[in-house]
Parts: C-alpha cells; sequence; structure tokens
C-alpha cells in the first residue's frame, strides 16, 4: 500500500504553481478556445494515442466536414475513416460514428452531464468520460491518462509499476485528492501539458517545472527512472503479401471486415503467410490465394514494392506483387473493382495507403501501371 497523503499541504505544494505556470505558459490549442462538448470530445478521442501536433490538421478538417455531432451521425461510416486516414487506431473512429449516432438518438445530440451516460458511450473510458464532464461542462473528475500518470509517480516518487492494480487505485484516488474543486478545468489542461511539454518521458526538463521544489522524484534524482517500466517484450514479426490485380485501368481491391484490426478499411487483397516463408513460398501462397478466392488459375504477377510498418503489437513485412490480367473477375463484396483515378477515395490503412500513392504518382507520370 502506497503511504503518501494527500494532504491539504501537498495540494498547495502541487496545485498551485501548476495553475500559475498553466496561466502563463498553457499551450493555445483551438478546442481550449471553444466550450462546445462537440469539440473537446473529439480532441480528447484524437489525442488519446497522438501527438498534438500530428492531431491538429485532422481535428480542423474533422470539424470543416462535420461540424456537429448530428452531421458526424449522419455520415458514413467510410468518409469518417477517410478523414482518419493516417491517424492510425481507426477504433477511434469508428467509436466516434457510433457514438454521435447514440448521442442522436438517445441525448437531442448533445454530450449528456451524467458521468455514467458519457462513460457508456462507445470508445470513452473513465479519464475521457472525466476530461469532457470536466472541460466541457464545468464538473470535476479526475483523468489518468498517460501523461498524468507520468507526473504523479515521478511527484510522489512512486517505486512500483503504475499497472500494478493497487498501484493504480491510488494513482486515482490522488489524481482526484488533488484537484481543486474550483479551476477544475484549468487545473486538468494544467497537468496534461506538463505531462505533455515538461514532464516528458525520456528527458524531464525539471529546470523549467513549476512544482521542481516538491518533486520527490527529482529530490531522489529518479526523474529518468520513473515510472517504472515492465521489460519490453519482443515484438513479433510478420510477412504478408498483397496483390495489385489491373485489369486495364482498373484495379481490385478489398473491404476488411467491421470488426478486428483496421476495421472497415480498403485493403489490396493478401494475407499473412507461413513463418520463415522464402520468396519462392510466397508467390505460391499468393497464387493459391487468387485461385482459391477468385478463381483465377494463371497468376502472372511480379513483385511491385516491399512495405515495412509497425503495428503496436507486431511489425510487418507486406510484398506487394503486380498482377495483370485480360478480363475482370467477378467482385462480390468485399471485392471491388475501382478506375485507378478514385482509389485515393477510398481509406486505405497506412500500409496499403503507400501502395496507393505509388500506382498514383505512376499514373501521374504517364505509366500504365
Ligand atoms: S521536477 Fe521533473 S520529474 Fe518532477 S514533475 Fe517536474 S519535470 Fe517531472
Amino acid at each position: 500500500m502506497i503511504k503518501n497523503p494527500i494532504d491539504a499541504a501537498v495540494r498547495r505544494r502541487f496545485t498551485a504553481p501548476l495553475l500559475e505556470w498553466y496561466h502563463s505558459l498553457g499551450r493555445d490549442l483551438p478546442w481550449r478556445r471553444t466550450d462546445d462538448p462537440y469539440c473537446i470530445w473529439l480532441s480528447e478521442i484524437m489525442l488519446q494515442q497522438t501527438q498534438v501536433v500530428t492531431a491538429l490538421p485532422y481535428y480542423h478538417r474533422f470539424l470543416e466536414t462535420f461540424p456537429t455531432i448530428k452531421a458526424l451521425a449522419s455520415a458514413d461510416l467510410e468518409a469518417v475513416l477517410k478523414l482518419w486516414q493516417g491517424l492510425g487506431y481507426y477504433a477511434r473512429a469508428r467509436h466516434l460514428h457510433r457514438a454521435a449516432q447514440i448521442l442522436v438518438s438517445q441525448f437531442s445530440a448533445k454530450m449528456p452531464e451524467s458521468f455514467e451516460s458519457v462513460i457508456a458511450l462507445p470508445g470513452i473510458g473513465r479519464s475521457t468520460a472525466g476530461a469532457i464532464l470536466t472541460i466541457a461542462h464545468g464538473k470535476c473528475h479526475p483523468i489518468l491518462d498517460g501523461n498524468v500518470r507520468r507526473v504523479l509517480c515521478r511527484f510522489f516518487a512512486i517505486e512500483r509499476d503504475p499497472r500494478e492494480k493497487s498501484v493504480d487505485a491510488w494513482l486515482w484516488h490522488c489524481s482526484e485528492m488533488l484537484m481543486p474543486k474550483h479551476n477544475a478545468s484549468h487545473y486538468l489542461q494544467a497537468i496534461m501539458d506538463l505531462g505533455a511539454t515538461v514532464c516528458v518521458p525520456k528527458q524531464p526538463s525539471c529546470t523549467r517545472c513549476p512544482v521542481e521544489k516538491s518533486c520527490a522524484a527529482r529530490k531522489k534524482g529518479l526523474e529518468t527512472l520513473l515510472p517504472i517500466r515492465a521489460p519490453s517484450k519482443k515484438v513479433p514479426h510478420y510477412d504478408y503479401f498483397a496483390g495489385v490485380l489491373c485489369v486495364d485501368n482498373a484495379v481490385l481491391i478489398r473491404r476488411r471486415p467491421l470488426k478486428g484490426l483496421l476495421a472497415g478499411l480498403w485493403e489490396f487483397p493478401g494475407e499473412r503467410v507461413a513463418e520463415n516463408s522464402k520468396q519462392g513460398s510466397i508467390v505460391l501462397a499468393y497464387e493459391r490465394f487468387f485461385r482459391e478466392h477468385l478463381g483465377l488459375d494463371t497468376c502472372e504477377c511480379k513483385p511491385y514494392m516491399t512495405i515495412q510498418h509497425v503495428f503496436t503489437h507486431f511489425k510487418m513485412t507486406l510484398h506487394v506483387f503486380l498482377h495483370h490480367s485480360k478480363k475482370r473477375v467477378e467482385a462480390v463484396f468485399p471485392f471491388d473493382w475501382v478506375e485507378r483515378e478514385t482509389l485515393s477515395e477510398r481509406p486505405f490503412s497506412s500500409a496499403h495507403q503507400k501502395i496507393v500513392l505509388q500506382l498514383t504518382q505512376k499514373q501521374n507520370q504517364g505509366e500504365l501501371f
């Protein structure tokens, strides 16, 4: 059990200098210039796994296209995924879309004010619900995202793995106890900013930190060693193949299932190959795939490009083949034939987007494929 009591003295040492720092040095971000819960919700979701600088252009484009919860709810999922393309973690976009539909059907297209209703929405966990309610609705709910967790682990010099259940529970308690009853919204944004700009993961800028004098990790010289991280697991590597099957100027693509990895995105047909496959057996697997799925007897394919991609839980080498055919095979959903110039209208995953870019560049250079 962690013993550090969070009393008024601790709150004074932490909260007051943090708020003072935020009021003079906090970041000026577009979602801080509005009290529209939709904008605040969108920013919270985008920032879950993405840095501010990357999220900003997406945030603006998203709101230009879907300016209201109603507009998002009535949009086609594919259009939402297309706008999200390149931001990764596509479940966030699907959940936003689904949650918008729930808000329209059950809450008159408004973000509710009760914690239970907000946390019940798809894609919203305890921390995100707390941030939305505190920032948009002026409530007072703690958060514990990665930035806040890191700041607290250092400020209190927690020398235990923050993923341990009891440590996690204490950090939530701590986050709640530190929140001022007034100005909770500014406090949350201040601690998020501190974690994102000063108390950063590898080299915290302690000399710029408003709570340096009271920080236990700083006093003990542990600031770069905390929070404790579990040893990283070896990330597995898999080989995949994909085929660019083309007839005249049309290309065959396939939509991924609506559940699971990269759900609902489009891709060039293919699959994972057995481990340690040599190039020859990848080609054989490729031919078998097109024979079994599309009834193509002869597959005169040639290597087109090789793409390396890193997912959160595995690395992928994608072997892409180009494959001309004289006539179109019948494409039944999830397969579809599309003209090359309209490929970029569909949402693709980052790896397959590289194939789209290559095809588009070749076309712009006047090459057939
Ligand atoms: S003093 Fe350093 S380690 Fe402590 S909270 Fe500030 S930036 Fe983080």
